[in-house]
């Protein structure tokens, strides 16, 4: 197991590595191994901020990092719920993306590490099969040197075909799109894009599996209820576009309070008031500028602001009063709190106390 491996877990020499390994993973499971943490965050992360990487990647060992990949892989497969694979796949090729054009900018300008960490561009072709399909514009066959020196390739038809989709936008229908001899000119980001969805795919093949083992789904079993939650609260609620911060729930005032000083917030907590944040109105500038006096990433809290609000404008719930309660968000109730199950619930039913409007439309059950 080497540094690669764990920062490509879905390569075949990654597979091969843990196969190869004398690592049992029901006696993993079932002993709490680290890797078991990691892989529960791994699968935490995919869900609630679309990226597999760790808050703490210091805590991880390398073995830690690549055996979390096969536990995610489990993990997502005992959810059993499609919005479980299509977020986690996402999220790992996104994560993926994020460090292969890393590794591609450090080969082009000669910082790449002398350890097997990192990837070069052919080795992502080889990969997955693609060294055939891609080559330079020039019209050479794929050198090392020169296709990472390119900006701009051809791709085989047929390839292009099978990675892209219209759905990307109007760039990628072939109707406006360079093809010549059966391929399709692409410049080097775009190739990018190609691999991200290689890996999306090779990363959601095969999921859900069957976990045969018993004993393994038993010991998860805390692990899938709290994933499960996290899915099950994502309920399409309607909006309230009024913003009073004194009549907020207990509990996102109290998370609020802390954001507010600098506090370090979870991710449970973070996504719970990001949810609510968005659920009453707040657009994505005002929901980051809420979190600036902390460390978090703006481009995090981007993202997961726009995946809470899709195009038609659904927003999603924030996390039930039992699940806030489970990760101790749930502090400070009061008497309204008696009389609801969810936070948004709490917040309609304040605006309608104090006679203010535009609340309404929650379905979030109460
Ligand atoms: S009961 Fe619900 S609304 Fe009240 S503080 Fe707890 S989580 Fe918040």
């Amino acid at each position: 197991m080497n540094a690669r491996h764990a920062r490509y877990p879905f390569f075949a020499a990654a597979r091969e590595a843990v196969g190869e390994s004398d690592v049992e993973l029901g006696e993993l499971v079932t002993t709490d191994d680290p890797a078991v943490s990691r892989g529960l965050e791994r699968v935490e992360r995919a869900l609630m901020a679309g990226t597999v990487e760790s808050e703490t990647p210091g805590e991880w060992s390398t073995r830690d990092e690549l055996l979390s990949y096969p536990v995610a892989r489990i993990l997502v497969s005992l959810i059993d719920a499609p919005a479980a694979v299509r977020k986690y796949a996402h999220a790992e090729a996104t994560t993926a993306y994020e460090r292969f054009t890393e590794d591609f900018v450090a080969d082009d300008d000669g910082l790449k590490s002398t350890g097997t960490t990192t990837v070069e561009l052919d080795d992502f072709l080889v990969e997955f099969g693609l060294t055939d399909d891609v080559r330079p514009e020039d019209g050479a066959q794929a050198t090392s040197a020169r296709t990472r020196k390119t900006d701009a390739y051809r791709v085989a038809l047929g390839t292009y075909l099978t990675l892209s989709t219209p759905d990307w936008g109007e760039n990628w229908r072939l109707v406006n799109r360079e093809v010549a001899d059966g391929e399709v000119r692409i410049v080097r980001e775009e190739l990018y894009e190609l691999l991200r969805e290689a890996v999306r795919r090779r990363v959601a093949e095969g999921l859900p599996f069957v976990v045969g083992d018993d004993a393994i789904a038993e010991a998860l079993d805390a692990e899938i209820d709290s994933l499960r939650g996290l899915l099950a609260d994502r309920k399409p609620v309607g909006r309230i576009d009024t913003v009073v911060p004194e009549l907020f729930p207990p509990c996102m005032k109290h998370l609020l309070e802390r954001a507010g000083r600098g506090a370090e917030l979870d991710h449970h907590s973070r996504f719970a008031l990001t949810a609510f944040l968005t659920g009453i109105g707040m657009d994505t500038d005002e929901i980051v500028a809420v979190y600036r006096e902390t460390a978090l990433d703006e481009e995090e809290i981007r993202y997961q602001t726009e995946y809470l609000r899709d195009d038609a404008g659904t927003q999603y719930a924030p996390p039930s009063c039992a699940t806030m309660a489970a990760y101790d968000d749930c502090v400070n109730r009061d008497e309204r709190c008696e009389t609801i199950t969810h936070p948004m619930a709490y917040y309609a039913r304040a605006l309608d106390d104090d006679g203010e409007s535009g609340a309404r439309g929650t379905n979030t059950a109460d």
